[in-house]
């Protein structure tokens, strides 16, 4: 065991708890290469189930699944639209370039969201031989970025109107979907009715070491399936990991409303004190906030680093702490003590 630190940097930072390793240990496996691996295919066919979507593909990363999903819609030259704050553009290692050879167009959205009608307004003219061919629309639920927060289910009905009538793809980057989905109790389907592809991250809020998984049509996976392959993605006895993800998909997901009570919790413990001076709406698991001048992320992070508390500081004199499943209520209480403290 570590020493008992209570680590908010991200909801990526769990182990996984005795069950699911029990789970883990106990999988069948094949050579997934050759889809011959029993637990993976059993975690693709649950996961495109649960959104009614035809298909789905196992990934190692979140990473990996939005560029696949970016390669399936475009070819080089042409244009993904995107908010700027999005996690395909500023995290992803510059891959919408490097893997896909398209340009972004730049939204600038309310916290990463953005409305059809800015949409509307950035679709070049495919007949004028100046402009790149727009081509994918994608946006991120919940948005990192914009502290956790959920799409109105309505822009993204108005998105997928606008993206149909013009023929353009639409990705959702769901990293944390299944938050978005908990918080407003919605059913998963709802949302697989209205993208092209979406990518779900088992290793977040979920709990489970590695992996991810791209939905889509039938014929979308198969071509999926060898791009993954084109980027190294191939994986073997994939089963131990999908296991995982199995057990996450069942034990999981219900849970996530505690890691958002959590949050909520922290930012009203926050909102008073006077080194804090402005926290962004709390909807999930994420606590974002900006420090008062003067107070700089080093000394806030040193002093938690002292009181065993791990944060991240995301930019200029922005905060963020992300709530999971390894942050038990004991630690919980010690961590409003400590922030209330800090001086
Ligand atoms: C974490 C994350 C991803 C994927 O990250 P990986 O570390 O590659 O699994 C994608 N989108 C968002 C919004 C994320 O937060």
């Amino acid at each position: 065991m570590q020493p008992d630190i209570i680590d908010l940097r991200s909801d990526t930072v769990t182990r996984p708890t005795e069950a699911m390793r029990a789970a883990m240990m106990e999988a069948v496996v094949g050579d997934d290469v050759f889809g011959e691996d029993p637990t993976v295919n059993a975690l693709q066919t649950k996961a495109a189930a649960l959104f009614g979507m035809e298909s789905a593909l196992f990934c190692p990363s979140g990473t990996m699944t939005n560029q696949i999903a970016i390669k399936l819609h475009t070819q080089p030259g042409d244009e993904v639209i995107c908010d700027r704050l999005a996690h395909i553009y500023l995290y992803e290692g510059g891959g919408i370039a490097m893997n896909s050879g398209a340009s972004v167009r730049l939204l600038d959205g309310d916290r990463g969201r953005f409305t059809a009608d800015q949409v509307a307004d950035n679709i070049n003219n495919k007949n004028d031989a100046h402009f790149p061919h727009t081509r994918l629309v994608a946006i991120e639920n919940t948005v990192n970025k914009g502290g956790g927060c959920i799409w109105d289910l309505e822009e993204i009905e108005r998105l997928r109107a606008l993206t149909q009538h013009h023929q353009l793809a639409f990705h959702l980057d769901g990293a944390r979907l299944f938050n978005a989905l908990a918080a407003k109790q919605q059913n998963p389907k709802t949302l697989g009715a209205l993208f092209d592809t979406i990518s779900i991250c088992l290793s977040k809020g979920l709990g489970a070491p590695i992996g991810s998984l791209l939905l889509g049509t039938r014929d979308h996976i198969r071509r999926a399936h060898r791009i993954r392959k084109a980027f190294g993605g191939g994986m073997r006895q994939a089963g131990f990991m999908a296991a995982a993800g199995l057990y996450a998909l069942d034990h999981h997901r219900h849970r996530l409303t505690q890691d958002h009570e959590k949050a909520t919790l922290l930012a009203n413990t926050l909102s008073p004190l006077s080194y804090v001076a402005e926290i962004l709406p709390v909807e999930t698991n994420i606590v974002i906030f900006r420090l008062s001048e003067g107070v700089t992320p080093e000394r806030l992070l040193a002093y938690l680093s002292d009181h065993q508390v791990r944060a991240a500081s995301i930019g200029k004199q922005l905060m963020r702490m992300v709530f999971h499943l390894d942050v038990t209520h004991s630690q919980f209480d010690r961590l409003l003590g400590i922030v209330r403290a800090f001086r």
